[in-house]
């Protein structure tokens, strides 16, 4: 059977259609807490009859680099997208990294597509569009830009009158429910071989597990996760990371201001804190997630700066460059010398004065750390013996599909 190679992976053909589906922001125990209450037929029952089984995400636990890891098959060291900005050294500058030019791999969407594969991608926002979408031929839009789709770029004219759903605000549960009605539409209307879903966490920031608005969130995905099995789909239900407080008992989110304590330290700016999580879109979070990179200047002993780094309360783990980009798989050029990582409960930042919390409307929730390395890998179908010593990873989601899921005993595709 016809099988392609991307990034020193062997991907077997599909023999039903293939939906991975990247829940933002998905800690396992959003699902728990939705079957529980009721909240998820769907779910159970791909557990009943499938694979339900926890993975590790990329750290820095953040959106980007996740995405581009299922999408790659491979860690950042491989597709070079380690967070949301880098800081380019020779020029001084901060640059946004999400630009298509920064990934370096190819992906296994564009790969099965070059192929004569039919696929489709739908993202909540659109800054992850070009990333996922970069060398593939097929569909490919945002939610927040449905309205501004074409054949041309996107792969779909109209996207918005398509789905027929209103075009959903960035800040909204509606962006993600979008995102799901979309595939439905798509698997009905062009039953495309791959499918890719990727929403987005702002519910997850502001909803613990088992809050109503949790519960409802994870009762509306559900619902159209059913009608895509419905039509024969083998669907990998995963997420690019987890989500946990970031705040004491109190509710004020428990931060480490890393500018201003290497500031002084170290005096004013000698050191530079880079926030990989920083991006246009921070209401829900305040750019505060669990991971930093620092760039130090040689004439600063690093050692000693990491030593005592370390020592912060409520610091994880702290790293030079080389240990760090080993352990977490990152490409030592787009990291600083430092990699600071914090604990379960508590949030890094920069300069008090740099964040804006005002957006904070509920305690910070958030994500970056190992502490939110944990999520759900689930497949609605049973799955051959994985070798001994596979690690899982979200980013194993297409591996699973691919390789080891187990058709459907009787394609239901051809009874609808
Ligand atoms: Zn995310």
């Amino acid at each position: 059977m016809k099988a392609i190679n991307v990034n020193g992976k062997t991907y077997a053909w599909p023999q039903e259609p293939i939906v991975v589906v990247c829940v933002d922001g998905c800690e396992p125990d959003y699902l728990k807490e939705a079957l529980k209450a009721g909240a998820m037929p769907w779910l159970k029952g791909a557990i009943a009859q499938g694979s339900d089984l926890i993975g590790d995400c990329v750290v820095p636990s953040f959106t980007n680099p996740n995405n581009l890891s299922i999408v790659t098959g491979a860690p950042p060291s491989v597709h070079g997208i380690c967070g949301n900005y880098l800081y380019d050294r020779e020029s001084g500058q901060e640059v946004m990294m999400n630009d298509p030019k920064f990934l370096r791999a190819d992906t296994i969407l564009a790969a099965f597509a070059r192929e004569g594969a039919k696929v489709a991608v739908v993202t909540a926002k659109d800054k992850l569009r070009l990333l996922l979408g970069k060398g593939m031929k097929g569909i490919c839009f945002s939610a927040e830009k449905a309205d501004q789709t074409t054949k041309a770029e996107h792969g779909i004219d109209n996207a918005l009158g398509f789905v027929g759903l209103p075009l959903p605000s960035v800040y909204s549960a509606d962006l993600s429910e979008f995102v799901f009605a979309a595939g439905v539409k798509l698997m009905k209307a062009e039953q495309p071989d791959i499918m890719y879903l990727s929403t987005t966490d702002y519910i997850q920031h502001k909803h613990a597990p088992g809050t109503p608005v949790a519960n409802d969130f994870y009762r509306m995905m559900d619902g159209y996760l059913g009608q895509l099995e419905a039509m024969g789909a083998t669907i990998v239900f995963t997420a690019d990371h987890g989500m946990n407080d970031k705040h004491g008992a109190d509710g004020q989110p428990q931060v480490i201001y890393l500018q201003d304590t290497l500031d002084e330290w170290l005096g004013a700016g000698v050191a530079r804190v880079i926030l990989p999580i920083t991006d246009p879109y921070v209401v829900h979070h305040g750019a505060l997630g669990s991971f930093a990179t620092i760039y130090l200047p040689e004439t600063v002993d690093h050692k000693s700066v990491i030593a005592r780094l370390a020592k912060l309360p409520g610091m994880e783990l702290v790293l030079d460059r080389a240990e760090g980009c080993r352990r977490f798989e990152l490409p030592e050029d787009r990291v600083g010398d430092v990699i600071a990582v914090s604990a379960k409960n508590h949030a890094l930042g920069t300069a008090v004065a740099r964040h804006d919390l005002s957006g904070l409307t509920v305690p910070l929730r958030s994500h970056g750390g190992m502490t939110e390395q944990q999520v759900p890998v689930i497949v609605n179908r049973k799955l051959k013996a994985l070798p001994a010593g596979y690690r899982l990873r979200n980013f194993s989601a297409f591996d699973l599909a691919c390789n080891y899921a187990i058709p459907a005993a009787t394609p239901q595709k051809k009874a609808i």
